[in-house]
């Protein structure tokens, strides 16, 4: 197995941005966690089923097929072959994976895929998520929590619903972002706190490219060490 670099965090702490960028300078492949969990909520949105509908929902986390694919700026995703790279990140499917995500059939569906993911990969793997350096990957060679401020976390959510044209207000962002934290940190299973052995990173007033640069750094120490 490659080398597993683990990037938990927050919704808006940055992840996305800091892990592609991060795996790009690695040379690693890079596993969106949150797109699978929010590709189960678009095909049980797609197919009529309920967001508790346990034995359903766990049937279709096992059953999914899910490529992703690193391209210039973007990490496309395709769900059984389709592109749902921009369907997946509409409003309604980020509260749907919220609450699927809570459903312990679905975690437990979903850990085979992420493991598959990130160990069929010849170099190594970025798998950002939630809960990376505690359940799925609790060996990964470097762990890190990626945290910033409430409102600096709201800002660039809204800022990225803006860009892709959406019709959203701060203030919607904040409650939304607010309910969805409160949700992922007191679910019964697998709530997202950083695993003790993980490193901490306060994003708030750091540019993307200093907080990459330190996780680069961080990765090629313990590379160093690996050899
Ligand atoms: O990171 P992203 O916002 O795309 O994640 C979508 C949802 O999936 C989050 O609200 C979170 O509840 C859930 N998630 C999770 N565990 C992960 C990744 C995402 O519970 N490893």
């Amino acid at each position: 197995m490659g080398f597993i670099l683990a990037i938990d965090g927050p919704a808006g702490a940055g992840k996305s941005t800091v892990s592609k960028l991060a795996a790009e300078r690695l040379g690693f492949a890079l596993v969106d966690t949150g797109a699978i969990y929010r590709c189960v909520a678009l095909l049980a949105a797609e197919r009529g089923i309920d967001w508790t509908a346990d034995a359903e929902l766990g049937a279709l986390a096992r059953s999914m097929r899910i490529e992703f694919e690193l391209q210039a700026d973007l990490n496309r995703v395709r769900l059984f072959g389709r592109d749902v790279t921009d369907l997946i990140r509409a409003p309604e499917i980020s509260r749907a994976a919220s609450a699927v995500s809570a459903r312990p059939s679905v975690r437990e569906g979903l850990l085979d895929l992420q493991r598959r993911l990130a160990r069929e990969v010849s170099g190594g793997a970025v798998l950002e998520g939630r809960d990376i350096g505690t359940v799925v990957f609790p060996e990964a060679d470097q762990k890190v929590f990626l945290t910033a401020s409430p409102e600096v976390r709201a800002r660039r959510r809204f800022e990225e619903l803006c860009e892709r044209g959406a019709a959203v207000s701060f203030d919607e962002v904040l409650a939304d972002q607010l309910a969805r934290d409160r949700e992922d940190e007191t679910r019964a299973i697998a709530p997202l706190k950083p695993a003790p052995d993980a490193v901490l990173v306060d994003s708030t007033g750091l540019p993307a490219a200093a907080v990459v640069e330190r996780i680069v750094d961080l990765v090629r120490h313990v590379q160093r060490r690996q050899s």
